[in-house]
């Protein structure tokens, strides 16, 4: 029992303890169950890291340490970005061999007096005490993500774990768990401005959460009253600069708030289902616009339009039909629409999601992969569906005025897509030289502020209809 604390109740029938031999008792069975079991109550069977209740144990005695001698505590709340994505496509065995590993990262990366816990599915915390402040503390948490950087293998695969990091600094909170809850908030804003990065928590943060309850209810009705309108983006070839299609983007003016940018209300509107009547409705109004756009410029080529698709209008079965009855309605072309996904999307139901993207190419509609590069999807994995385009993130296209590595990575990504038979487009060109370095690396398609912001239909269609050539 001694070497083998971690004995299960099961294997205790062999054991008779003998008071007479003296060696073991009853009362050491007991102790040593005991402290076998409250270590299994308060430990993560998975990486053996502190749980949720031993971390708020320690969090306590800390921040009542700290309530007495002023000492700083911090709190880092840890989530990993996509974590679902390897789940679904990887299986969840890799899910938990890659739980274990950033585990084993993030423990190598603190300090001795530090603790590390797993709260539950992709959820990590740490609890530095005497920590030094926030800026001590945003620094721990970088060198907590700086430790994903290199890959990690699982059984047949290797991958990119990123995480998303919100950071909370006490005193000045009555109970520990606001200290935890508070870095979960600014965590909640690092994952919505841009995976793998970190935010510190500010107070204005609490009302963020609220305002989310809210638009979500009144996302319900934008649709109906009129809230929604579309803009559009020129997609050029980069070579000349012409127009050879537009993008559509969404926009929503709420009665009381404003303009409510996308990044913020179309993930709301993924999460309640309205994405997809609204969705409905952007795939008909854009076509319907582009469509008209193009009879009135007589003599000219024709344009494309881009419309964004969300997971769960893939996921809807009546999808592909409704695809084609807009088309037939108002007589677009097929191969005049490209539907843009993100990568996300092709990691959830892969079987059903080849099956759905080759009834939209049986259409003649053409497939776009959006924001390439942010997910986890390799280009090889990406072979596997039927795509036509790779929209390259911008995060690559700013990098390139960079420095010559950032410039070799777009240069490889640009080589791969080419080989693998893919039209490649940058997204988020700003510069004159961005757009230089792009035409040396013979990146066909872009799109970005250098050219056009999104702008309305009546200011863009007025400028593109009126460019007879
Ligand atoms: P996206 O599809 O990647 O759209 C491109 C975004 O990049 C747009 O932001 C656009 O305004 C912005 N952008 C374009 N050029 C530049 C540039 O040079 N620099 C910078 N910094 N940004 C540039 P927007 O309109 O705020 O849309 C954000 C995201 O919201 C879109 O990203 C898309 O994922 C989503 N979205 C927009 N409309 C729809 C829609 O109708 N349906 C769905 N499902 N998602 C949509
Ligand atoms: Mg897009
Ligand atoms: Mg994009």
């Amino acid at each position: 029992l001694a070497r083998e604390p971690e004995h299960r109740y099961d294997d205790l029938v062999v054991v008779f303890p003998d008071a007479a031999v003296g060696i073991v008792t009853v009362a050491d069975i007991l102790a040593e169950l005991s402290r076998a079991n409250s270590h299994r109550a308060l430990h993560d069977e998975l990486t053996g890291l502190a749980n949720r209740a031993l971390f708020l144990d320690r969090l306590r005695h800390a921040h009542a340490r700290s309530a007495r001698t002023g000492a700083q505590i911090s709190v880092l709340f840890i989530d990993l970005d996509d974590f679902k994505s390897v789940n679904d496509s990887l299986g969840h065995p890799a899910g938990d061999e890659l739980l274990a590993a950033v585990a084993q990262r993030f423990d190598a990366g603190l300090r001795g007096g530090d603790t590390l816990a797993r709260l539950g599915g992709d959820e990590f915390a740490v609890l530095c005490e005497e920590s030094g402040g926030e800026r001590a503390a945003v620094a721990t948490a970088r060198r907590l993500l700086d430790r994903l950087a290199e890959p990690i293998a699982l059984t047949g695969r290797r991958v990119t774990a990123r995480a998303s990091v919100g950071v909370s600094t006490g005193p000045g909170v009555d109970l520990a768990e606001e200290l935890l809850r508070n870095a979960d908030l600014a965590m909640y804003r690092a994952k919505r401005l841009q995976k793998d990065s970190i935010a510190v928590y500010e107070p204005g943060m609490h009302t963020g959460a609220v305002d989310r309850l809210e638009l979500k209810s009144d996302l319900d009705g934008a649709l109906d009253r009129g809230e929604l309108a579309l803009v559009y983006q020129p997609i050029v070839a980069l070579r000349d600069e012409s127009v050879v299609a537009l993008e559509a983007l969404l926009r929503w003016r709420h009665p009381a708030r404003g303009p409510v940018p996308p990044a913020e209300f179309v993930p709301l509107a993924e999460q309640t289902g309205a994405i997809v009547p609204i969705g409905r409705w952007v795939l008909a109004t854009a076509c319907g616009h582009v469509s008209k756009l193009n009879r009135s410029r007589v003599g000219q080529p024709p344009l494309g339009v881009n419309v964004n698709v969300a997971p769960p209008q893939l996921a809807d079965p009546h999808f592909v039909a409704s695809v084609a009855t807009v088309l037939a309605e108002v007589e677009l072309p097929a191969d005049r629409l490209t539907l843009e996904l993100t990568e996300q999307v092709l990691v959830r139901d892969v079987e059903g999601t080849i099956e759905t993207l080759e009834a939209i190419k049986r259409l003649g509609v053409r497939i776009a992969i959006d924001d390439f590069g942010t997910g986890f999807s390799s280009l090889s994995y990406l072979r596997r569906f039927p795509i036509d385009v790779i929209k390259v993130d911008r995060s690559f296209t700013a990098g390139i005025g960079d420095g010559a590595d950032e410039r070799d990575m777009m240069s490889g990504i640009l080589n791969l897509t080419d080989s693998l038979g893919y039209e490649a487009l940058a997204e988020g060109i700003e510069t004159g030289e961005q757009l230089g370095a792009l035409r040396e690396l013979c990146c066909p398609l872009g799109q970005g502020f250098l050219f056009d912001k999104p702008l309305p239909p009546t200011e863009l269609f007025a400028r593109l209809g009126a460019a007879r050539g």
